[in-house]
This record gives C-alpha cells, sequence and structure tokens, in this order.
C-alpha cells in the first residue's frame, strides 16, 4: 500500500481557536496531518471568551478528555443558559435554556398551549416555569441530566463557563502530547506564492522561515494571513448589531455561584457576569456611538458585585465576517474569520464547527476547491443565522430609555430576520431548518422572553377542554419545581464533581 504524503498544516495563533484546531487535527486526524503551531506570549491571546454553548461538551468528548479533570483545569462550572435582564423592558427577566419547555413528549409544543391560555386571559405564569433549565437556573441547582428520556430529569443539557487563560494552555498540553510541534515568537511577514497567490511560509522575527500545505489563520483580530496578507473583504453588520467595544473587569466571587451566565441591558449596551470557580467574569458590551469608553469603564466599576481582581480593560471590535473563511492554501479559524459579539456566546461554537467542518473536507492531501466551497457555504450558513438571532434580541424590545435601544427598536432589520418574526406572531411557528445552531426553544425563548407574544397557536392546542389544560399546565409546572428541587445545589455540586475545591466566596 503506498502512504500517503501527510499534509503540512501550519496553525498560526495559540489562543483558544488555535489550539482547539492543533488539538482537534493530531487526534482526529493523526496519519493525515502533522500541526506546527506558532505563538507569540509577547502578543498574547485576547483573553476573554468563557462563556460557551452545549456543542463544546461533545469536542472535549471527542478529543478523549474527563470532563471533571477539564473542569478542574480550566476552574470551570455547569451553565444551564443565559438570564436576560432588562431586555424587552426594565425590570424584565428570563432564561434562554438549554433544553426544552415542556416534556417533548406532546405532537404539539408546550408554548403553543401557553399562548393559548395567555390569549385568554387565563395567566398560565412565565414560560421559564415549564423548562427544567430555567427551573434550575433561578434555584441554583444543578446534576448531569439523566440519560433515560422519559424522565423530565432529561430534557435540559448544559455548557460550561470556564477561565479562557486557562483553556488554551489546557489544550495545548492536549495536542502536544499528541505530537503538535510549537513555535513561539513573532510574525514579521508573510510570504505568498507569485504565481498561484497562496501562503507559501510565514517569517519570524528570528529570521526562521516556516513552509506549509495548508495554513490556518487563527492569529485573532489582526487576521495576520486571510485579511492581511491575502486581503479577503471583511462584511460589515455593524449597522445591525452596533456594539463594537467592551470594558472587561474581573472581580472576587461574592454572591451565589449561578449555573448560568447574566446578561443585564444597560442604556448603551449590555454587561455580562459569568461565575467561574475562582473568580466572576465581568465586562460591558457599548457602542461607541452612544457612550463613551471613559463612562463604559465607570458603569462597569459600579456595577460589578465583587472586590475588582484586575484594571477594567477595554477590547475594540467589529461585527461581520471575512466574505470567504478558506481561500486558496489558508483557512480561517476564530476571530480572524468574523466576530459576532458574545450575547449569545457563541464564537467558541463557530470556532468549533469551522474545525468540524475542516475535519471533514480536509484536503486528501490536494485542496479541492469543491471542498472549499462547501467549507465557505458552511461557514456562511453559521454566521447568517447567529447573526439574525443576535439582532432579535436587540431588536425586540420596548426600552425608549436612550438613545441606544430608540436606535435598536427602530432599526430597519434583514428581510431573513423579518420574516421569522412574522412568522412567529402570527401562530407561534418558529422557522425550521436544518443546519445551524440555535433550535426552536432558543427561539422560543427569547420571542417570549422579549414580549413578543403569538396572536395565535397551533389549532391542536384548542384540542383539550380549557380547565383541564390549566389544571394539566399547572400540575406540570409543580412537578418541574419539585424535581429541580430535589437536586443539589450548583455550588456542591461543582466541588463534588471537579477533584479541586473552589474558593470560598
Ligand atoms: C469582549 C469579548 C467577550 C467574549 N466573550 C465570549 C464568550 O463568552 N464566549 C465565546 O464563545 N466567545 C467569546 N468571545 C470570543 C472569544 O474570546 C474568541 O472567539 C476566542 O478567544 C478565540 O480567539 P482567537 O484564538 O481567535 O484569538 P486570540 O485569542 O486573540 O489569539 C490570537 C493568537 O494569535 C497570535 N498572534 C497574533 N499576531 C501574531 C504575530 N504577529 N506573530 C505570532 N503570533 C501572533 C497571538 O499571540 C495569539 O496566540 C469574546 C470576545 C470578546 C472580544
Amino acid at each position: 500500500m503506498i502512504e500517503q504524503r501527510k499534509v503540512r498544516v501550519v496553525v498560526v495563533g495559540g489562543g483558544t481557536a488555535g489550539w482547539m484546531t492543533a488539538a482537534a487535527l493530531t487526534k482526529l486526524l493523526p496519519s493525515r496531518c502533522q500541526v506546527h503551531l506558532v505563538e507569540s506570549e509577547a502578543i498574547g491571546i485576547v483573553g476573554v471568551g468563557e462563556a460557551t454553548l452545549p456543542h463544546l461538551r461533545s469536542f472535549i468528548e471527542r478529543l478523549g478528555i474527563d470532563e471533571a479533570e477539564f473542569m478542574a483545569g480550566t476552574r470551570a462550572t455547569f451553565k444551564l443558559g443565559i438570564r436576560f435582564e432588562n431586555w424587552g423592558r426594565i425590570g424584565d427577566s428570563y432564561v434562554h435554556p438549554f433544553g426544552i419547555f415542556g416534556r417533548g413528549t406532546s405532537e404539539v409544543d408546550l408554548h403553543h398551549y401557553w399562548t393559548r391560555l395567555y390569549r385568554a386571559g387565563a395567566n398560565p405564569g412565565p414560560i421559564d416555569d415549564y423548562s427544567m433549565a430555567c427551573t434550575m437556573a433561578y434555584m441554583n441547582r444543578f446534576r448531569l441530566p439523566d440519560p433515560d428520556p422519559a424522565k423530565l430529569e432529561s430534557t435540559f443539557s448544559y455548557a460550561y463557563q470556564f477561565d479562557a487563560n486557562l483553556f488554551a494552555p489546557f489544550l495545548r498540553r492536549v495536542a502536544e502530547q499528541l505530537g503538535a510541534r510549537r513555535t513561539e515568537g513573532r510574525i514579521v511577514d508573510v510570504e505568498l506564492d507569485a504565481e498561484t497567490g497562496d501562503v507559501a511560509a510565514i517569517k519570524m522575527e528570528s529570521g526562521e522561515r516556516i513552509t506549509g500545505d495548508l495554513f490556518v489563520d487563527c492569529s485573532g483580530f489582526v487576521s495576520l494571513l486571510l485579511g492581511k496578507a491575502l486581503d479577503e473583504p471583511f462584511e460589515d453588520w455593524s449597522q445591525w448589531l452596533p456594539c463594537d467595544r467592551a470594558v472587561a473587569m474581573p472581580c472576587r466571587t461574592r454572591t451565589a455561584l449561578t449555573p448560568y451566565t447574566g446578561v443585564i441591558a444597560m442604556e448603551s449596551g449590555w454587561r455580562w457576569r459569568i461565575p467561574l470557580q475562582h473568580r466572576t467574569g465581568n465586562g460591558y458590551v457599548y457602542s461607541s456611538s452612544f457612550i463613551s469608553d471613559d463612562d463604559a469603564r465607570q458603569a462597569i466599576v459600579s456595577a460589578v458585585e465583587g472586590e475588582p481582581i484586575a484594571e477594567p480593560r477595554v477590547l475594540k471590535f467589529r461585527a461581520g465576517r471575512r466574505k470567504r473563511s478558506w481561500v486558496g492554501n489558508c483557512v480561517a479559524v476564530g476571530l480572524a474569520s468574523g466576530f459576532l459579539e458574545p450575547l449569545e456566546s457563541t464564537s467558541i461554537y463557530l470556532i468549533q464547527a469551522a474545525i468540524t467542518s475542516l475535519v471533514e473536507l480536509f484536503p486528501n492531501p490536494e485542496i479541492s476547491p469543491a471542498d472549499r466551497d462547501e467549507f465557505n457555504r458552511l461557514v456562511d450558513l453559521e454566521y447568517d443565522r447567529i447573526r439574525d438571532f443576535l439582532i432579535l434580541h436587540y431588536h425586540a424590545t420596548e426600552r425608549t430609555d436612550s438613545e441606544f435601544w430608540n436606535y435598536c427598536r427602530t432599526m430597519e432589520v434583514p428581510d431573513t430576520l423579518q420574516e421569522k418574526m412574522e412568522l412567529f406572531r402570527k401562530r407561534g411557528r418558529v422557522a425550521k431548518y436544518r443546519e445551524g445552531v440555535f433550535l426552536d426553544a432558543s427561539w422560543i425563548a427569547v420571542y417570549i422572553g422579549q414580549r413578543v407574544i403569538p396572536e395565535g397557536y397551533d389549532l391542536r392546542a384548542d384540542l383539550p377542554d380549557a380547565a383541564r389544560l390549566n389544571e394539566a399546565m399547572a400540575a406540570f409546572r409543580d412537578e418541574v419545581r419539585a424535581c429541580a428541587e430535589a437536586m443539589p445545589d450548583h455550588r456542591a455540586h461543582v466541588e463534588d464533581y471537579c477533584p479541586m475545591a473552589v474558593e470560598a466566596a
């Protein structure tokens, strides 16, 4: 048998994107590629990005990493969803759960029954009360989901909240053990092949020249290869997602260890609250057209709920993505390919999705243009869907208390989102798609949580007698509550599950 030549992969950058790529390629394609990662400690990593989506669990699992070890190594906590405060109106609160509403056994989704009661004035209470993940989140309870699909305890999923500065080093150990090579130093130039336009080599400050067959640009916002050297245009989405800065400031944890990420709408954006084992991550994401850096800094300093452990740090960004993520022999992964603000913790998910597609479409050993186009199609799809979901949060508001919210409430949204909103408003239908990250429950949570209540509902929801429906809904709420109440406190569960103790609050 003729042995295939290994593809020489050069990964440019050692942040979350770089080391996730290196770990995945060395683990999943050991006989097809050799991985060489280049990073500069002097430049460092962006060092934020601590809240994730449940998909990351399968990534960790595919790498053969033990979950408890990973959580201890990154000082992680469990995450059942995101709690939104002050979005529809000041004082409003809802959870976007990782899980469904109801038991998942009825042909008609629960929110149709809920809408029927709501429209009849029968006060079905918040829709959150019909979700295990929401109820557990409000009660600070956590236990791993039950694998038995017949049980109510199987109706939720979970993700992690971890220390961004520990995640990349954790993956580095994994990748290096699997054979990834690493070079430390600053890249000063990128050499393009005069004939093909492909990346031929990167040049280091030390004078070293590193060549490869495939270059993965994980260089962060600077987009050293795809953006700078190859000049791939950037599609700017800031007319719909006007936030372009964040000021981050971690603090000691003084409050309960919540199994959710908090996102609290502010005058000109929103702030995050991410509880980890040893500290809480905080930051204010804002639009520089509506508030100054100084005022944003002041706002986060006043808002944090524990003693600060670092000075506030301002980060600048722009919403959008490169027109294509894979050009020639260069694939961009992570911030080098684009950025959608962290409201729904989607960046690390986008990294994972790009890596999954890269593994599936990996050169064999030549790069096929059809595979490259397919990769770009899949990346676009993910970005476009997430973009619409994020815009919904800003647009579906009744807030009139600041220029920022007036802009978001009245802005024109993409037709694709307009259509989705119309569909939901009329009859509570959620636009279905085969590929993409956020499924029905996510859209339902945000629509209803932000007061987009359907005018009608699935007519099959009219079948049960009104009194019996009321009773069944109340009984289900009680069952959910009792089930959550029987679970351990989140902090206690983390302490029990991970070998490393959680620092006392
Ligand atoms: C405010 C904010 C909050 C966020 N919150 C979340 C969140 O909650 N959840 C989530 O999923 N995502 C979040 N993200 C996104 C997340 O942080 C990133 O997607 C993730 O960290 C990946 O970054 P990266 O690896 O692409 O880039 P970086 O971490 O910036 O890494 C870039 C790498 O390239 C190297 N490099 C750059 N230039 C050179 C050079 N010339 N020579 C050598 N090396 C070089 C750097 O040294 C570094 O190793 C957030 C982002 C921001 C801005």
